[in-house]
């Protein structure tokens, strides 16, 4: 049996990158946005099978990527840095002088941000996911209480030049990178991220949620915009 878009789940997985599908009769061809947020939505005609799709969303492949990089809002004006005593790396929207140390491992300690001796990249940013993943883990609990929903479990990695990404099995994965903005502003992105797990596409219905759950959100996301493009974000940790 032919499968069509109608038995395709809201979102379509095609490598690594997540389509947000809806059928729309009126549509004779598909229609393929990069979305301000970065988010990749395909309206598409109902008689269209899911191998159809897959197929010219690969195609357009490089296409997506050059709009994706184009829009993303994650370290595309970060400045190189320097591993080296003096040097400053910003945690919740502090920046912190690193300190290098004879030995131990990568700790942020009154004020300063200690790396051993040799540390670089890898060891910073395991710092950020260390610290990142039970810092989270609290701050998502009263935001899960607002939205309703019950994430399965929080990581903190790589992913990328998104913020944060959310699985069906409602999984919600922040970026590391993420832990060097304000608090403020790393709660919008986790409410992003949870409001997926009520609406997993960004219609007018999941920006109602967003905004039912942080009313004063509007101009986050402008912020989150100029703060991201100059947030560290070294080769080692995309
Ligand atoms: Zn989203």
């Amino acid at each position: 049996m032919l499968m069509t878009v109608s038995d395709i789940p809201g979102v379509l997985r095609v490598g690594d990158l997540e389509v947000a599908v809806s059928v729309s009769d009126r549509r004779k061809s598909v229609r393929l946005t990069v979305e301000r947020d970065s988010s990749i939505t395909a309206v598409v005609p109902s008689q269209v099978s899911k191998a159809e799709l897959v197929k010219m969303v690969e195609a357009k492949r490089p296409w997506l990527y050059g709009k994706l990089a184009e829009k993303r809002d994650l370290g595309r004006a970060a400045p190189a840095k320097e591993y080296v005593t003096g040097e400053g790396f910003r945690y919740l929207g502090r920046s912190h002088r690193l300190r290098v140390v004879d030995e131990g491992e990568v700790r942020l300690i009154r004020g300063r941000l200690e790396l051993p001796r040799g540390g670089g990249a890898r060891e910073l940013v395991g710092w950020y996911r260390r610290v990142g993943e039970p810092w989270l883990a609290k701050r998502v609990r009263p935001w899960a209480d607002r939205l309703g929903v019950e994430p399965s479990g929080l990581t903190v990695r790589p992913l990328g030049y998104r913020w944060g990404s959310c699985s069906r099995g409602g999984r919600v994965n922040i970026h590391w990178a993420a832990m060097q903005l304000p608090p403020s502003l790393i709660d919008y992105v986790l409410v992003h991220e949870l409001a997926h797990l009520r609406q997993p596409d960004h219609s007018a219905a999941f920006w109602e949620i967003v905004e039912r759950a942080m009313p004063l959100h509007d101009g986050y996301r402008d912020r989150l915009r100029r703060t991201g493009n100059d947030l560290w974000l070294p080769e080692e940790g995309r």
